[in-house]
């Protein structure tokens, strides 16, 4: 479907049909679509390069996690999916990023890609029906639709830790690796604060080549083995030769990859005994990532008794790796299972059998503050000549929200201030003509996030095409749809563990920000409905 030419489209300087903020594969993409459709675009990054998460992230270890190639990529074109052979079935961030790359020159991106530019203040003009923002040398660009690509986990935390800036080594943060030097750790005591999935993939590689590693631990996670492995050539032709079927199974599947989920379980873990259950769950350990999840039993995330079957499973594996049982103690994780995301790891609990790495667990030894020298806890300072924090991100809302895209009194901040409101994960109430791939509210995180970007995306870009071939100028959502759509956010939570937990999925993990499920739970029945609002007319957003 083409794009009819809507009157206010303009082809000059920085006024566009489409302003896309963030290069990573959702931007990437949607630029891709959009100027299929005719539409003129613009995509800025912040960044020097494209790439979007996997630009920021080259910490050492950084690798997809849970889905492999040729899973983690981009659907679409059964031509890219030919052309790309995936070496492992984890790639690691250079490989992603290379992939990336690849795909921006196949399909001539780069010429409608403005890089090191922040976007600003972003404010809806009725009298022009255009969004007006701000550029990084103070430019101004406008556009009719602006499109939100600028990710879940890209606006990075960095806790209020007393005398963080008095430190005098060398300081990282996982999520602003430095782009060009090379970080060496060697003869040098690192601290790494943190223990999630950055820290978790980041500490074994650390711990190899530090003098001294200090991990300084709040909470235990629960991490299974990634098990990353040379792509098998089997799978990797067969997905090619076969893309469009590997697609259609991908676009089936509960979380967008069939193979590297297996066969979803329908048995509860509490219909096997305890000797059996520990078959299941050892079998499929030894398999890696997050089959475990999936395929051993239905009831793991919805009834807290099954659940524990899984975590003292797991707490026994810990106790097992671990020869000093006092740090294997402090290791063991005591929230329900999969409540904080579950961590594929490799060599994780392995690496605190070293002589040269000490688990510091900050709930019996808490920081008292950052030193110039090191990290100073209630039983004494631990010196160190760099501190790296790995301490997340304001995950789902923090880009959108220091985005802060207004139209008359309704800012994004305020708007959400008490709680997120959005309808279908999409688009925002107040603020019309504004999209978000992988907003809060949609399956996002809990979805493959290439496949979810592309089918986010042809959604609203069929959506643009739809309003221009009827002359609507504005779309946004209407109250009562949001209202209806975090009741439906909230009741699918309510049916499972998740919100059990402090998480960055309950958005708990930001001092003072609301404690709310951020993801929809039910991805498959999440598509449905995006086709049945478009097919009913855009139903619950008001069109002008
Ligand atoms: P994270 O999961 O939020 O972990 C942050 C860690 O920092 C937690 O251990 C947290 O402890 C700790 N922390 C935060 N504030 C602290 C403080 N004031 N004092 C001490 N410790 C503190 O962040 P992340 O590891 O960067 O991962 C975020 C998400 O990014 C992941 O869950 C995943 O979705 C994504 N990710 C994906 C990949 C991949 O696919 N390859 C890799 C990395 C990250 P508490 O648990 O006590 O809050």
């Amino acid at each position: 479907m083409s794009a009819i030419a809507n009157p206010t489209r303009s082809t000059d300087g920085a006024d566009f049909d489409v302003i896309v903020i963030g290069a990573g594969f959702a931007g990437l993409y949607a630029l891709h679509r959009l100027r299929q459709q005719g539409l003129t675009v613009r995509v800025y990054d912040a960044a020097d390069g494209i790439g979007g998460t996997w630009w920021w992230n080259r910490y050492p270890g950084a690798r997809v996690d849970f889905l492999g190639g040729p899973f983690y990529c981009y659907t679409f074109s059964e031509e890219i999916a030919r052309e790309w052979d995936w070496t492992e079935t984890q790639p690691d961030q250079p490989a992603i990023l290379s992939y990336l790359n690849f795909v921006a020159d196949k399909l001539d991106l780069r010429r409608d890609i403005q890089l090191g530019t922040q976007v600003t203040s972003p404010r809806f003009d009725r009298s022009d029906h255009r969004w007006h923002v701000t550029l990084g040398d103070a430019t101004p660009a406008s556009c009719r639709f602006l499109i939100c690509a600028a990710g879940t986990l890209s606006a990075p935390f960095e806790p209020d830790l007393p005398g963080l800036d008095q430190f005098t080594g060398e300081y990282f943060h996982t999520g602003r690796w430095p782009q060009d030097d090379e970080v060496s750790f060697a003869g040098k005591r690192v601290g790494v604060i943190g223990t999630g999935s950055s820290a978790v993939q980041a500490i074994p590689i650390i711990a190899e080549q530090a003098q001294q590693l200090t991990v300084f631990q709040r909470t235990p996670q629960f991490t299974i083995p990634a098990a990353n492995q040379p792509m098998p050539a089997e799978l990797l032709t067969e997905s090619q030769q076969n893309w469009t079927k590997t697609r259609c199974e991908m676009l089936e599947s509960p979380a967008g990859a069939p193979l590297a989920y297996g066969e979803r379980s329908q048995r509860s873990a509490l219909s096997d005994t305890a000797d059996r259950r520990n078959e299941v769950y050892e079998s499929l350990w030894h398999t890696g990532g997050a089959r475990i999840v999936f395929s051993s039993y239905n009831d793991l995330m919805t009834n807290v008794d099954a659940n524990q079957t899984i975590a003292e499973f797991i707490r026994t594996k810990i106790r097992e790796t671990v020869t000093d049982p006092a740090t294997a103690a402090k290791l063991l994780p005591d929230h329900l299972f999969g409540t904080k995301r579950v961590i594929p790891n490799t060599n994780y609990y392995e690496t605190f059998n070293r002589p040269n790495v000490t688990l510091v667990d900050l709930r019996a030894d808490p920081i008292h503050s950052i030193t110039a020298t090191g990290v100073q806890t209630a039983s004494g300072e631990h010196p160190l000549d760099m501190l790296i924090l790995a301490t997340g991100y304001d995950a789902m809302t923090g880009s959108l929200r220091r985005l802060n895209p207004s139209f008359g009194a309704t800012n994004l901040q305020d708007k959400w201030a008490d709680g997120v409101r959005t309808y279908l994960g999409l688009a925002v109430a107040g603020l019309p003509n504004l999209f978000m791939v992988h907003g809060p509210q949609s399956p996002s995180v809990l979805y493959n996030m290439p496949l979810g970007a592309e089918r986010q995306t042809d959604w609203i870009v069929e959506c643009i095409a739809a309003l221009d071939q009827r002359g609507v100028v504005e779309i946004e959502p209407a109250a009562a749809a949001e209202d209806e759509w975090a009741a439906r956010v909230s009741a699918l939570a309510g049916t499972t563990l998740y919100p059990q937990a402090e998480s960055w999925y309950m958005g708990s993990n930001i001092p003072g920000k609301p404690r709310e499920f951020m993801v929809y739970l039910d991805a498959l029945g999440y598509y449905q409905t995006l086709e049945q609002v478009a097919v009913a007319g855009y139903a619950g957003f008001v069109l002008t």
